[in-house]
């Protein structure tokens, strides 16, 4: 391989610069093509005050390399310190988060022996984008925001990921029968790219269901793909019943960039001592080299990793008496490895890295969504409300009629309240207000509206408008209408 690819590494703390010695050695000895820009964050750089616990000057770095492998850091005791990842994430605009979660049966203790999961995350909307909001004095509110382009990019990512790793099939976990714009969004996007994908197996499961599923036989899944938060909560279940915690690593894939690391923490009551397992930052720099489009690199590494782990060449923390054969530092661990590269796993199933999934996604052409008409029909008002009935309030609502905007219904933390409400429905001090019309409204009209409802002395605290696409409805109905 002719060019050297640049990386960004942060050896991070603890633990971290033992088991970044012992990644980088190994993927070197494989013929990793890299160049190494070092770079510095976490503990130190949190105490000299930098709260987002990473120097102005690495950024420079990040973004000339835009590939950052990183070993686990240490958050000091105390508030005021922005997480890292999270910074990284944002600020790069990571949208994938992968996460392999596999079963090394029976070298390594597990309740699901064949278990051999990738959960793929998307990792900037859903409920993470920090958009939210103290109402009234009774409520609060987060925005959900799933977008068309962003779950596009990140099913993709997951159908090309099961393509270019020879898996069979992908799973969609969602919740479209209650947010049945947002996560039927995300459904709907994941079938129509299916159709793409004739050689990959498809299904979809409400999410309740298909993590009880995949907590009960996880061997009958392969890649799961789902917007944020499933994910975040799923990804953590499905890599603790894999048995596997400690030696899992992850991708955080990007447009622009990409960072790789392992799952587990700095671990600092073992720093220092030659003790810690490198194998879950090590899976992670695996990760790397398929992204940095070294394949060849990454299988060599994985498939000799597999094999001095069947061979019971074991850290401490994974050492089982009459299953493992040697007890090993972090070191001798890498000899190990080193030893083995070409070698292959006997018991174990071997990989066969390509190249990168991120390459072939970047190269497709997007799913056209283009509505032709949008048209504003109405507009919910939101109110802080305590003075009395539902029905006083319609009464006194439908004063900021005009001839065409209207009052058409009450809810109250979405059930209909009015008209025809009863009176056994617990109601708070957040009432939404509908008013719509027959025909297309103007943003004049929602103005006037809104200032005789401030007219009539009543406290508005937000309002949302309501739009026809070609000719649809696009807001919820209501429950109880
Ligand atoms: P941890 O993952 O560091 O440790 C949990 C347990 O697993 C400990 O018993 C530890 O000794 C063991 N362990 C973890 N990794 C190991 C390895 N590679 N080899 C051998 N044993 C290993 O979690 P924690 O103790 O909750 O957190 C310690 C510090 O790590 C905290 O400051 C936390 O904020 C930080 N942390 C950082 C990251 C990250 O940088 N991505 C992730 C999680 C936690």
């Amino acid at each position: 391989m002719a060019n050297k690819t640049p990386i960004t590494v942060a050896h991070g703390d603890g633990i971290g610069p033992e088991i970044m010695d012992a990644t980088l050695h190994i993927i070197e000895a494989a013929g990793a093509q890299i160049e190494v820009e070092t770079i510095e964050v976490g503990e130190q750089v949190y105490l000299r005050g930098i709260n987002a616990g990473i120097e102005p000057s690495a950024w420079e770095s990040l973004r000339r390399t835009r590939v950052f492998l990183k070993a686990p850091i240490t958050t000091p005791q105390g508030g005021g310190y922005k997480s890292l990842n999270v910074t990284t994430r944002v600020t790069f605009g990571l949208y994938a988060n992968v996460r392999p979660c596999v079963a090394y049966h029976p070298f390594i203790d597990t309740k699901h022996p064949d278990m051999d999961v990738v959960i793929i995350r998307e990792n900037e909307e859903d409920t993470y984008t920090g958009i939210e909001y103290r109402q009234t004095n009774d409520m609060v509110e987060t925005l959900k925001l799933i977008s068309h382009p962003g779950s596009e990019k990140i099913i993709r990512y997951a159908f090309e990921y099961a393509r270019s790793n020879n898996r069979k099939k992908v799973t969609c976990f969602m919740k479209d029968n209650i947010m049945k714009m947002t996560d039927g969004l995300f459904h709907k996007i994941f079938d129509e790219v299916a159709q793409e994908y004739p050689d990959l197996e498809h299904e979809s499961w409400i999410v309740d269901i298909g993590a009880a599923k995949m907590a009960d036989t996880p061997e009958n899944f392969d890649v799961i793909v789902m917007p944020n938060l499933y994910g975040d909560i799923l990804s953590d279940v499905a890599a603790q019943i894999a048995g596997s915690v400690g030696l899992a690593g992850s991708a955080n894939i990007g447009d622009q960039c990409a960072m790789f690391e392992a799952i587990h923490g700095s671990a600092p009551r073992r720093a220092g001592q030659n003790l810690a397992n490198p194998s879950g930052l090590l899976l992670a720099a695996v990760q790397m080299l398929v992204h940095i489009d070294q394949p060849d690199v990454a299988t060599r590494v994985h498939n000799a990793w597999l094999r001095t782990i069947e061979e019971g060449i074991h850290t401490y923390d994974i050492f089982a008496e009459g299953v493992s054969k040697q007890r090993v530092g972090t070191k001798e661990f890498a000899e190990a490895v080193i030893a083995r590269l070409d070698q292959k796993p006997q018991t174990l199933k071997a990989v066969s890295y390509v190249s990168s999934p991120k390459k072939a996604v970047d190269e497709k052409a997007s799913l056209p969504h283009k509505a032709s008409k949008k048209e504003l029909v109405g507009v919910d008002v939101f109110l802080d409300w305590k003075t009395g009935t539902a029905n006083e309030l319609g009464e006194e609502l439908q004063k900021a009629n005009d001839g065409g905007l209207h009052l058409t219904l009450i809810t109250n933390r979405g059930a209909r309240v009015w008209p025809h409400g009863l009176p056994e429905t617990f109601t708070t001090d957040h009432w939404r207000c509908r008013f719509q019309s027959n025909e297309s409204i103007t943003h004049a009209q929602i103005t006037a509206l809104l200032n005789r409802i401030a007219e009539l002395g009543l406290d508005f605290i937000k309002t949302e408008n309501l739009y026809n696409f070609d000719g649809e409805p696009a807001f919820s109905s209501v429950s109880g209408a």
